[in-house]
């Protein structure tokens, strides 16, 4: 079953939210504030998705976000936001979510969103840990495991998220070429994607603090300027 957390504190949008999913085919379960969702995570368990207002009484959602990409990397997480709130788009993706729906929104709209994403998070499902050691690219200090969905600098783990994922994919396959915002929303979030390209720059962005020694002086993700970006060898 295919199972999201729906954390809303107001009753009305939640409900929405829960009855459009629910004839989507999706499986749900409900908290109204940050803590009961950080609580239900725990107990329920088997969350493929979680659908996070950012707006919450007491843990805001911004938190929840943060220790929900503690306890799972590769879970899909969208972020619920106000139209006026640009900040919070942008603060929400550093904190490890893979794509935001602004209120108000259509059923079609937040369906077409999660169904997206969701394909992206099942496919991968399960690869992680378990899987045998198999195709891999390796590029300087950096080897990415295709099958495993790891990447390792140096010997250690770095934590991806699904997307991130696919955008240093993307990037290992292309090494050196300048790959613009558009292919890479295509490639990592699918064509049928219909959020915003400023999307990629904050997922860059969050790469960025992942994978250099100084985020701020980028050395293998590299802009260029008016193009794109680019995965750089040496
Ligand atoms: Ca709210």
């Amino acid at each position: 079953m295919k199972r999201i957390l729906v954390v809303e504190d107001e009753a009305n949008i939640r409900e929405f939210v829960v009855i459009n999913l629910n004839r989507a085919g999706y499986d749900t379960v409900e908290a109204a504030s940050g803590e009961e969702a950080l609580r239900v995570y725990d107990e329920v368990g088997g969350f493929d998705m979680v659908l996070l207002d950012i707006a919450l009484p007491g843990i805001d959602g911004l938190t929840v976000c943060r220790e929900l990409r503690r306890r799972s990397s590769t879970m899909g997480v969208i972020m619920l936001t106000a139209r006026t709130q640009e900040q919070d788009k942008v603060s929400g993706l550093m904190m490890g979510a893979d794509d935001y729906v602004t209120k108000p929104f259509s059923p079609s709209e937040l369906v077409a969103r999660v169904d997206s994403l969701y394909r992206r998070v099942s496919v991968s499902a399960g690869k992680k840990g378990d899987a045998p050691a198999g195709e891999e690219i390796m590029l300087g200090d950096f080897v990415l495991n295709l099958r495993r969905h790891s990447l390792t600098k140096r010997g250690r783990e770095i934590e991806l998220t699904q997307i991130e994922f696919k955008i240093i994919e993307y990037f290992f396959n292309n090494p050196d070429v300048i790959l613009d915002r558009s292919d890479i929303l295509d490639r990592a979030w699918g064509d049928d994607y219909c959020g915003e390209e400023k999307i990629v720059d904050v997922n860059i962005r969050r790469l960025r603090m992942k994978i250099e020694d100084d985020p701020s002086h980028p050395h293998h993700i590299v802009t260029v300027w008016g193009l794109g970006y680019k995965w750089v060898t040496v």
